[in-house]
């Protein structure tokens, strides 16, 4: 037998082979098994994912010797000769070469009363049906909506708002969708391990990476890398040939985000571009890296539906680490917004560079969450949080400090009584320490206050202790030294 590309060896023969469009198979089944067959569908998705592959295997189901079935047999003749594509009862018309009405009579409109020849039902399948024009379309529209009993019609389309509405409101329409790298992954596996090739998880990684959710596009990049380099392969051999970005790379440059390393990012950038690797597909593996580690923070820990390898679980472990939800969110954005821009730019490296620096810049802002939590936290310790029942041994200090009230409230000028402090907070005036003076003035005079005042007075004592027990903590010096002092009411 002859050499047979793997996509076309590999090509899915029932439903159960279909890899990554479930929703459309399930919904197949369901018309076959209860007998519910429209006249039309309408297949719309991205090339190879599928279109062509569901469709004979539809015919199939109907076509079958033991059919309709939502199990054809793949044995018998009938479906011999769907698979091989040379069905007497399956018309596959290429749309972009028949697009003409004459053609639409030709092969459609002077064949379709004609009864099957082996199997029960007459099945034309029109791929790339955008392309046909205006006239063949009305000229199908008639037979589309009252076609005879035993005629079926699928469409296929990669481009499916191009599609006349007249058409696509005959039809049940399908979309299928770009298939995830985790499954394209383990089709790639399944065919290596069958075909004897050695091939690792990165370089299977970087295949269906590469592939772009199509999985005849992988399966011909596998081909083409057995051509190149034998039974063999490394990721570092999918790269060189696909002109792909290794993960390594990707989470160096996603780290050296993280963690504010300028040098790094351009030093990368500049490695990449030299070695002429696409930035646009590198900005789009950027995005779904950086994606991983939201959802990474997000679930709080690994989730198995990311379907990551183990090096990879590692990786984004120690990055989720040195970030937070908001930094992810604003590099993500920013990585985002560059994508768009990328697609017009005639120079991507000046417009990927200046987006990671800026990404680089706001993922080391501090997280403000961070901060009051940490407080809060410190606050609690210190009892500050249930001020009226807890009396803290700061808060004890200070009263034992206090001259007796009775001096201190004849020597108080009568002026500064009403003068209660307001309700303290951190982010009190910069003058702190002044307040502290003059707190240890006013005491007294605050202790003859209702209760109410009295309760604040509580407040203000375990803010004093607080702050002072906050200005020492490292990690607020640590944030004050970033910020210069920007927090105000605690000093530097
Ligand atoms: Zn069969």
């Amino acid at each position: 037998m002859s050499y047979q590309v793997i996509a076309r060896k590999w090509r899915p023969k029932t439903f159960e082979d279909v890899v990554g469009q479930d929703h459309v198979v399930k919904t197949m089944r369901n018309a076959i098994e209860q007998n519910r067959l429209a006249q039309a569908y309408l297949l719309c998705g991205p090339r190879g994912t599928g279109k062509t592959t569901l469709a004979r295997i539809f015919a199939k189901a109907l076509n079958c010797e033991k059919g309709p079935t939502i199990h054809p047999c793949c044995e018998c003749n009938n479906c011999k000769e769907i698979d091989a594509g040379n069905s007497l009862d399956v018309v596959e018309i290429d749309g972009a070469s028949n697009n003409k009405v004459e053609d639409v009579h030709q092969k459609i409109l002077e064949t379709v009363n004609f009864a099957p020849v082996t199997g029960k039902f007459k099945i034309y399948y029109i791929d790339e049906v955008h392309m046909l024009t205006n006239q063949a379309f009305n000229a199908l529209l008639k037979t589309i909506e009252e076609p005879p009993a035993h005629a079926r019609f699928i469409f296929a389309t990669t481009e499916a708002d191009k599609v006349i509405g007249t058409i696509v409101s005959r039809c049940q329409r399908f979309d299928l969708r770009r298939i995830a790298v985790p499954e394209i992954s383990g089709q790639l596996r399944k065919i290596s391990d069958a075909e004897g090739i050695t091939i690792d998880d990165d370089a299977i990684f970087a295949l269906a990476r590469g592939a772009d959710g199509g999985m005849r596009d992988a399966e011909s990049a596998l081909d083409q890398i057995i051509s190149y380099t034998g039974s063999n392969i490394t990721e570092q051999d999918v790269l060189g040939v696909f002109g792909l970005v290794s993960r390594e790379a990707i989470e160096g440059i996603a780290e050296a985000v993280l963690t504010s390393d300028i040098p790094r990012i351009i030093n990368l950038i500049a490695t990449l571009d030299g070695s002429g690797k696409d930035l646009r597909r590198l900005t789009a593996e950027l995005i779904a890296h950086f994606r991983n580690i939201l959802i990474y923070i997000q679930m709080g820990g690994y989730d198995p539906s990311l379907n990551l390898t183990d090096a990879q679980i590692e990786t984004l472990k120690k990055q989720a680490a040195l970030t937070n939800t908001a930094a992810v969110l604003s590099v993500t954005e920013n990585l985002i917004e560059l994508d768009g821009k990328l697609r017009l730019s005639l120079s991507p490296r000046i417009l990927l560079e200046t987006a990671l620096i800026r990404s680089a810049k706001s993922a080391s802002v501090v997280d403000l969450e961070k901060i009051l939590k940490k407080l809060t936290s410190l606050k609690l310790e210190l009892g500050g949080g249930d001020a009226a029942t807890t009396a803290s041994p700061v808060r004890q200090s200070i009263a034992s400090t206090t001259p007796p009230l009775a001096t201190v409230a004849q020597s108080a000028p009568a002026a500064l009584k009403p003068q209660t402090p307001a309700t303290p907070s951190y982010s009190a005036p910069a003058a702190a320490p002044q307040r502290n003076d003059f707190y240890q003035q006013q005491r007294p005079i605050i202790e003859e206050q209702p209760k109410q005042e009295k309760s604040q007075l509580d407040d203000l004592e375990s803010d004093i202790a607080l702050r002072k027990r906050v200005e020492k903590n490292p990690l607020v010096q640590e944030v004050l030294s970033k910020f210069g002092g920007a927090i105000r009411g605690v000093k530097k």
